[in-house]
């Protein structure tokens, strides 16, 4: 077992160190570009650049044409496919910079539904990366980048997994699904064993998070010439809701998730579970239902229909499934019981009743 990364860093942050920018070299910088040393990085090599006046001129020493491609490559593919391209075979400079000139047109776009798309698709990408150093022995390096992006101290465990302190197990932990919850897990001298999966899980979160936060610090830019352009081709991927009205209304428990995605959050499968399960046995039809989940950073209609119709019972004659128990729901966290649920046991039986006798009164 070793704790190298945490060691490091306290050395040496005593002499005003970062502990990454002295491990990371300029593959590391385009490979984990949410890192505030990558993008301290670019900026500063960026600096002077005129946002308005780009069009013609050379950005990091390449002619900005070729830089503009890549940002409306990694834009496209991470609004319309949820998925960001690795990027391995371009220039790291290239890589980093059309990152930066991302983030300058989602904060122009002013959507929080298209950045978080974005980040929870950046953030995917650096999770592969991740996922190769785990599995390539290069944990040393892995970790001080995991424990930066998400705040945590880890400690191998013989290249099984590692031991977290249980407070920052309890800050990531997915406390709806039941693997996940404490009395489940194998608890040693006060830290928790996560495996290499369930970390990357973190990271990935950590990272997304990460991004939307950078995105809404930045000052609301104006733009012009062909970053203009792009950011009215990515207006195409701006997600359009309908929700058709619900005779009784949706009970809090669903209107929760549905406001979480709304605000582009990416809510646990237990909460995508419920507002499926929830309108389907409230007459909705399918499309209506894989509607409601067009706002979800990581929307994809095929997996949505999929699971959307299994709930249903439509796939293989499957059994149509029922909304989970008030109770089960509140064991998993989900229940945000107010005096209009009344004394019902099941979401689905939720009439708004109270509030129909109030307003009547
Ligand atoms: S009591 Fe039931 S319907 Fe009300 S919020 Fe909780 S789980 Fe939902």
């Amino acid at each position: 077992m070793c704790n190298h990364g945490a060691q490091r860093l306290y050395f040496l942050s005593l002499f005003g160190v970062s502990l990454l920018a002295e491990l990371m070299g300029n593959a590391d910088y385009a490979k984990y570009p949410f890192l505030s040393e990558s993008t301290s990085m670019a900026i500063s090599r960026m600096r002077g650049l005129n946002l308005g006046a780009l069009d013609g001129t050379e950005v990091l020493g390449h002619n900005a044409e070729e830089v503009f491609s890549i940002v409306r490559v990694r834009l496209n593919d991470a609004l319309g496919n949820g998925d960001s391209p690795d990027l391995a075979d371009i220039s790291h400079e290239i890589s980093l910079a059309s990152f930066i000139f991302a983030l300058i047109i989602l904060r122009a776009a002013n959507d929080q539904r298209l950045t978080s798309r974005f980040a929870l698709a950046e953030a995917r990408r650096s999770e592969r990366y991740m996922g190769y150093f785990l599995a390539q022995s290069r944990r040393s390096q892995a970790v001080p980048i995991i424990e930066h992006t998400c705040g945590i101290n880890l400690t191998d465990y013989y290249g099984e997994g590692f031991l977290v302190d249980i407070s920052d197990y309890l800050k990531n932990a997915i406390v709806s699904q039941p693997s996940w919850k404490l009395v489940n897990r194998w608890v040693i001298a006060g830290k928790v064993f996560v495996k290499d999966n369930e970390i990357l899980h973190i990271f990935r979160e950590s990272a997304a998070k990460s991004i939307n936060q950078t995105v809404q610090k930045m000052p609301e830019p104006v733009l012009k010439g062909e970053l203009a352009n792009i950011l009215s081709e990515i207006m195409v991927y701006k997600p359009k809701v309908v929700v058709k009205p619900i005779e009784g209304g949706v009970p809090p428990c669903v209107q929760v998730q549905l406001d979480r995605m709304k605000k582009g959050e990416n809510i646990p499968h237990a909460a995508r579970f419920l507002i499926a399960s929830f309108f389907i046995n409230r007459g909705y039809d399918i499309q209506s239902v894989i509607n409601l989940f067009t706002t979800s950073p990581d929307f994809s209609e095929k997996i949505t229909r999929y699971q959307v119709e299994q709930i249903a019972g439509k796939k293989e004659n499957g059994p149509k499934y029922m909304v989970p128990s008030c109770s089960k729901l509140a064991s998993e966290g989900l229940c945000f019981k107010t005096e209009e649920c009344d004394s019902i046991k099941n979401p689905v039986q939720f009439t708004g009743k109270r509030q129909k006798e109030r307003s009547s009164s």
